[in-house]
């Protein structure tokens, strides 16, 4: 039997003035499982991430998380249900050394300040290579580190559902394990939920338990990673 159902899309429509970017989307996360969603550029991954956790409003359709139904709820409603996203992009703070940026992090997210510290050493305990550069401006950080920072800065909040866009986006595919694998790690350990958008598709499902492919808009393939092994029936697809 699958596991249970920790976040549901039904029909969900979205788009941008009046364009819709994805049609008629019905996905389902499952609890303690990494689903992989990928497609090519402009498929209407990042407009799905965005609409489930309440950054863009829906025009259609439901996003329903644990049983609630949250289509039009604000980011910060999504985040104390549990759910945290690493945006596209490094989204980190330039000028600010990455323990002002987490600290801004558990501000926004409202953790008190006496569990600050604890956060903290816990997720520098999954990213233990973060503690190297704690007190630098991550404008000096390299790509991969950046990528790092934005990962732990999402699980300062203890997601059970974790979103993430493109995480390894502009690094070498031999670095994707590096990023990757302690975040499968914990998954594994804590039964966390994962939905992860990549591009650098054969790195993904290795660590993936599902996977669903996008295409202008629409999902048009849902199966195992092991079903995607195939080259030509990848290609057929993506
Ligand atoms: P990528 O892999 O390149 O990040 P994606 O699959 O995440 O692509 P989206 O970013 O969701 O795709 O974009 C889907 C469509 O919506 C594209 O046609 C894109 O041009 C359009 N789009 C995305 N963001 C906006 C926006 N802010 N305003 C207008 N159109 C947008």
């Amino acid at each position: 039997m699958s596991n249970p159902t920790v976040l549901t899309t039904r029909n969900l429509t979205a788009g941008y003035g009046g364009h819709p970017a994805i049609n008629d989307i019905s996905v389902e996360l499952r609890s303690d499982e990494v689903l992989c969603l990928i497609g090519h550029n402009g498929a209407g991954k990042s407009t799905l991430l965005k609409c489930l956790f309440g950054l863009l409003t829906p025009e259609a359709g439901t996003v329903t998380i644990d049983g609630k139904e949250t289509t039009a709820e604000s980011a910060r409603k999504i985040t104390d249900l549990g759910v945290a996203m690493v945006p596209e992009g490094r989204g980190v703070f330039p000028s600010l050394t990455v323990r002002e940026i987490f600290s801004l992090g558990m501000h926004a997210v409202g953790i008190p300040r006496k569990e600050q510290g604890e956060r903290v050493d816990w997720v520098l305990d999954i990213l233990p290579a973060i503690k190297e550069f704690m007190n630098r401006p991550a404008g000096t950080l390299s790509g991969g580190q950046q990528q790092m920072v934005s990962i732990g800065r999402a699980l300062l909040s203890r997601p059970r559902i974790l979103l993430m866009d493109e995480p390894s986006i502009g690094l070498a595919p031999k670095l994707f394990q590096d990023l990757l694998a302690p975040i499968r790690a914990l998954q594994q350990r804590d039964g966390l939920s994962i939905l992860l958008v990549e591009q650098n598709v054969r790195e993904a499902l290795k660590i993936s338990d599902r996977a669903v492919v996008m295409k202008s808009g629409m999902m048009i393939w849902e199966g195992l990673p092991a079903e995607l092994e195939d080259n030509e029936r990848l290609m057929e697809l993506y």
